[in-house]
């Protein structure tokens, strides 16, 4: 298989308020588009992730805050649905995967969350994957937002390679800790996130990582809430990037921010044909 989804409708009933209206459109986009053929493109039905795994990640501290939290089992339903979709990954199954989500997870750091997040879905998913004996990820996050909470985990890790591409001012590397964050400002055009994202991408080159995953934000077009000006061009050519670089490598996509509803009806598809290698169709 080409691509593995992981999906739940749970996603787009119960996910934060700001992100799940577009969840049940761009799935129903997807399916209606014919990506979808049941043999080099499938959709799974997410699990939630093992709870032992999630209190694992975060601190008991902030186990007992999400206790009551309307949002804890969407959350973890949606760090379910990362691990089933890298799990795939790793196993050889897909080659890639697109993992839906309800909530989001780069804010969300071991002992607080913030912003639409509850538990770093990525985070508990790299757990996971270091149990069957994955060592060394990349992990790109191109949500405008900056990615704290996975920073949190990862930042001094020296099996993790955390690339941020986010709406803040200023470039830095910290090569040392393998750490590279790149300030485009508010209004980045798709020129500008493109090239930095090829910077990003060079920079990460020689890190001998295992498997890749995307934190993926649309709410860096111009139409949704992140503070970036890109249009629809941008996400097909930011994955074909990414899919060239990551090369052989597993590679996992994870929806992160956006609301807009025809903004994900057609970005969504349009990343999952790129992972397919139909694109353009
Ligand atoms: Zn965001």
């Amino acid at each position: 298989m080409k691509v593995a989804i992981t999906y739940h409708e749970d996603f787009g009933k119960h996910g934060f308020s700001v992100l799940k209206e577009r969840i049940r459109p761009s799935f129903e986009a997807l399916m209606e588009s014919g990506l979808v053929d049941g043999k080099d493109v499938q959709v799974f039905k997410a699990k939630p992730a093992p709870l032992a795994l999630v209190e694992q990640a975060h601190t008991a501290t902030h186990m007992a805050n999400m206790e009551a939290d309307p949002h804890r089992d969407v959350a973890i339903l949606s760090a379910g649905s990362v691990m089933m979709a890298a799990e795939m990954v790793a196993k050889g199954e897909a080659e890639s995967a697109f993992a839906y989500t309800g909530t989001a997870g780069h804010h969300a750091s071991r002992g607080s969350a913030w912003g639409f997040c509850y538990f770093n879905d990525v985070a508990i998913t790299i757990q996971r994957l270091r149990e069957m004996g994955i060592e060394r990820f990349l992990i790109i996050d191109v949500d405008p937002h900056f990615g704290d909470g996975t920073r949190d985990f990862f930042g001094k890790d020296p099996n993790v390679y955390h690339v941020n591409l986010h709406s803040g001012r200023g470039e830095e590397h910290d090569g040392q800790n393998n750490n590279y964050d790149f300030g485009l400002g508010f209004g980045a055009t798709n020129d500008q996130f493109l090239d930095a994202l090829k910077h990003a991408l060079a920079q990460a080159s020689d890190f001998d990582y295992q498997m890749a995953f995307v934190v993926f934000g649309h709410d860096s077009h111009q139409d949704d809430y992140g503070g970036f000006d890109l249009t629809i061009e941008a996400y097909p050519r930011m994955a074909q990037l990414i899919k060239d670089s990551v090369g052989e490598k597993g590679l996992v996509f994870v929806l992160s921010g956006g609301s807009s509803v025809p903004v994900a009806e057609r970005v969504i598809p349009d990343v999952i044909r790129v992972l397919a290698g139909r694109w353009p169709s």
